[in-house]
């Protein structure tokens, strides 16, 4: 299991990538999650100012 992103909507912003406890999400142009590392803790979903992550 991991959090999807969805690359329409996601601006690249990064808010994301720093409050991950896990380190699971690396943005380059756009949000990716290491579904690998990934533990569905939700703490992405609610950071992202444009709702572009959903468990
Ligand atoms: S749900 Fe939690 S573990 Fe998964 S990418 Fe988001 S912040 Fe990281
Ligand atoms: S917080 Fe949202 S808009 Fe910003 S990089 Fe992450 S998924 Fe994209």
């Amino acid at each position: 299991m991991a959090v999807k992103v969805d690359k329409a909507t996601c601006t690249g912003c990064a808010a994301c990538e720093s409050v991950c406890p896990v380190e699971a999400i690396k943005v380059v142009e756009k949000a990716e999650v290491n579904e690998d590392t990934c533990i569905d803790c939700g703490t992405c979903v609610d950071e992202c100012p444009v709702q572009a992550i959903s468990l």
